[in-house]
């Protein structure tokens, strides 16, 4: 089966093996297999020898969080989320990934009105625990405050200010912290307009590759112009920042170089704010595509630091085992990979972990976690 992955990338691994202590399902099952070497040899025996992509293959795609905590640590630069996002594309081309009813379930996050009555019903769900608990969901909120009104007109804002699906069901409250430190800062917003809803992050780790470009055509609609956007949520902001590479246009290009994460921006300004409290210690988690896709990790610590004694996990940043819907779609292996990050903030002392990342801050949530987003932290210490 040809998996359409680029020759050169898939030849550029020489299996030094340096990747493996950074792959969180290899850290938690030491199966070579469930490996970046060993994911790559299985794509190999089937794009160059002909092997057949057999069910265990399959399995051994779908196990990957797609966190690509292996890319940084690789030598040779192996741009292994590439690897994966091909492979998937094509297997849920051929229909042996993301069935029907996951399809069905990701068209509807571009659906915003839909994705709101869905996510009060599963909240109601949850209160009645008609919700299994192995599927790891922490406790959904029953109501949610008022949309964020944009403090200028779309022409004359300073940035758009992107709210995406999940993040506005579930974590609207950050958006109305993260309002505040713009504020704060003096730097005024604009919402998206209509289609803006869903950047596709979850799309593409489901291989579901023309929807997702179809949700990229509409995010960069919804924001015309050249002012910054700014993204509080490091999945979605990762998955923008690669539009040039989805949709390979010189306007998709220019698009992704105006998206930056929230942490970025407010660095770059922090000495423009004056707290009024400091927060004590607080741990930080670096969500995976905050840290290994965008690497921008260091500006959370720039802000942070201002307001807070921050402590550090031991654990190199792996994973934490969220990684977009792979909690809910690899239950057991995403509570393994989260024990283990328990364990590091254990060590680290506990008390409030601050997460730059919807899905990471629920994960950990749901294992009892404290977790709080910078902006949160931040709009409380302004
Ligand atoms: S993306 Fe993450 S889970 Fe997948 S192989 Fe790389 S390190 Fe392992
Ligand atoms: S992906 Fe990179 S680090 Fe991992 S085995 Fe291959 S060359 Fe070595």
């Amino acid at each position: 089966m040809d998996l359409h992955i680029d020759a050169d990338e898939l030849a550029s691994c020489v299996s030094c093996g340096l990747c493996l202590p950074h792959c969180p399902t290899f850290r938690a099952t030491g199966e070579e297999a469930l490996s970046p070497r060993g994911r790559i040899a299985a794509m190999r025996l089937v794009q160059n020898d002909g092997e057949p992509a057999t069910d265990e293959f399959v399995h051994f795609m779908e196990t990957c969080v797609q966190c690509r905590g292996c890319e940084p640590a690789c030598p040779s630069g192996v741009p292994f989320g590439r690897l994966m996002e091909s492979t998937r594309s094509t297997l849920a081309d051929a229909h042996r990934m993301t069935p029907w009813w996951q399809r069905l379930g990701f068209r509807a996050l571009a659906h915003h009105r839909l994705l709101l009555a869905g996510s009060s019903m599963l909240a109601l769900a949850q209160r009645a625990h008609l919700v299994p608990k192995r599927l790891g969901l922490s406790r959904l909120p029953l109501r949610r405050p008022k949309p964020i009104a944009p403090t200028a007109p779309t022409t004359d804002a300073d940035v758009w200010l992107f709210t995406g699906c999940v993040m506005d069901a579930w974590q609207r409250d950050v958006h109305a912290d993260t309002a505040k430190v713009l504020d704060a800062l003096g730097i005024t917003y604009a919402i998206p307009g209509p289609g803006g809803g869903c950047c596709g992050a979850l799309h593409v780790h489901a291989g579901l590759e023309a929807e997702t470009k179809r949700l990229a055509e509409n995010v960069m609609r919804s924001m015309p112009g050249s002012a910054p956007i700014v993204v509080n949520s490091a999945g979605c902001g990762a998955a923008m920042k690669d539009y040039g590479h989805l949709l390979d246009t010189a306007e998709a290009r220019a698009f992704a170089a105006r998206v930056q994460d929230v942490h970025e921006l407010v660095a770059a300004h922090i000495d423009r704010l004056e707290p009024r409290k400091h927060l004590g210690r607080i741990v930080v988690q670096d969500p995976c595509h905050l840290r290994h896709v965008q690497r921008t990790h260091a500006a959370v610590r720039t802000v942070l630091g201002r307001v807070a004694d921050l402590v550090e996990l031991d654990d190199d940043g792996v994973c934490c085992g969220a990684g977009g819907a792979y909690s809910a779609l690899q239950p057991e292996l995403a509570g393994q990979i989260r024990d283990r990050k328990v364990a590091s903030i254990e060590r680290a002392g506990g008390g409030v972990v601050a997460s730059a990342n919807p899905g990471c801050s629920m994960h950990l949530a749901a294992a009892g976690v404290r977790t709080r987003h910078p902006m949160s932290l931040l709009a409380e210490a302004l």
